[in-house]
């Protein structure tokens, strides 16, 4: 797993050094690592309407109007949503035109390459995970971590600090959710238990502050990476971005190329719930990535192709359960893959 060295978004041509050449293969073939976590997580998905529409070609015989009606609710019933729903079955349908598909076997497959095509679709504004390969890692890479109580924001975030640091790197954690005592509480049970640094204020405490007093201890301590966290619940949109706003400012000030992810935890389990959320944050703030947690709770899945479809922005990572190793960088093909098993 690599949550902090960037992968190449496309294999370069010309990429000859050993390290370009691994970074390359390590992008086109998920690892075997991964690929059986995806499997087990999507466990309970694949029990659910994901796995009535692998079924659904196995039937033999060829296509007709009734195996896309079918293929439209299943689709609908699996959370994937209308609109989303419609883009899949007419780039499915043009596919199966034009590569002259007549069996249903082979319309799976055009159905499996329109979803891996649309989970790859988004383009990465952020600078960590993003597009923006061959840039220098920014040191330390700033992270701001977004998301309604409940979504698993603060786990999520745990789980996050202990990757980096398994990866050798040293992390720092902001607590920027000053609004509940539990959510400081919280995060310095998980940092104690992992050994991270954290650094906290009281409840009510400027979060900007805390912020300021974090970008400080990264420095001093030569950090790699500040993960902060962000109140998960302000009562309007007016709120969230005077909130944001101030602490995007404190932070700009340190590093004018910060924030370098703005990273939006969703939660699977709620389904288009999930998406109302993230439409309400994206029009408050310019968000980079998405984690979508509690994939291994859901019995739907199909979110995921509605939120790269609806809002454009990649799912990086994906919470595969409660403890702190259960994080997973998104892989779109294993995922669709793991689906069809
Ligand atoms: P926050 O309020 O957004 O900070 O949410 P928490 O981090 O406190 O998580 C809320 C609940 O969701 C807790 O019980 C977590 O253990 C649980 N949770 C978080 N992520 C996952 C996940 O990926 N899978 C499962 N099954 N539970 C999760």
């Amino acid at each position: 797993m690599r949550f902090f060295r960037r992968a190449p978004r496309v294999a370069e041509p010309d990429a000859q050094t050993p390290e370009e050449q691994v970074a390359v293969e390590e992008l086109e073939t998920p690892s075997e690592e991964l690929r059986q976590q995806t499997e087990q997580v999507l466990e309970r998905t694949r029990r659910g309407f994901f796995g009535q529409i692998a079924g659904l070609f196995d039937r033999g015989g060829g296509i007709d109007e009734s195996l896309w009606e079918e293929l439209e609710e299943l689709l609908i019933g699996a959370d994937v949503g209308v609109a989303t729903t419609q883009t899949i079955l007419k780039r499915t349908r043009e596919r199966v035109d034009r590569d002259r598909i007549k069996e249903a076997e082979g319309a799976r497959a055009a159905l499996k390459a329109t979803l891996v095509e649309l989970l790859q679709a988004p383009e990465g504004r952020g600078r960590l995970w993003g597009a923006a390969g061959g840039d220098p890692l920014p040191k330390p890479a700033i992270i701001l971590v977004l998301g309604v109580n409940g979504t698993g924001k603060t786990t999520t975030i745990a789980k996050l600090g202990r990757a980096y640091q398994a990866e050798g790197a040293k992390a720092v954690i902001a607590a920027g959710d000053t609004f509940r005592a539990a959510a400081i509480e919280q995060l310095k049970e998980w940092c104690d238990r992992l050994g991270l640094d954290l650094v906290a204020h009281k409840q009510g405490a400027d979060p900007g502050a805390v912020v300021f007093d974090a970008l400080s201890a990264a420095e001093s301590r030569g950090a790699d990476v500040v993960i902060i966290d962000t109140a998960g619940r302000l009562h309007t949109k007016f709120n969230l971005m005077e909130e944001l706003r101030k602490i995007r400012r404190i932070i700009e000030r340190k590093d004018p190329t910060a924030p370098h992810e703005v990273l939006l935890v969703l939660d699977a389990t709620t389904g288009q719930n999930a998406l109302i959320q993230a439409k309400a944050f994206t029009e408050a703030v310019v968000v980079t990535s998405v984690c979508l947690t509690k994939l291994d709770g859901s019995s739907k899945g199909g979110i995921v192709f509605a939120v790269c479809d609806q809002l454009g922005i990649p799912i990086r990572l994906v919470g595969t359960g409660e403890g702190p190793e259960d994080l997973a960088p998104f892989a779109p093909e294993a995922f669709v893959e793991a689906l069809f098993r």
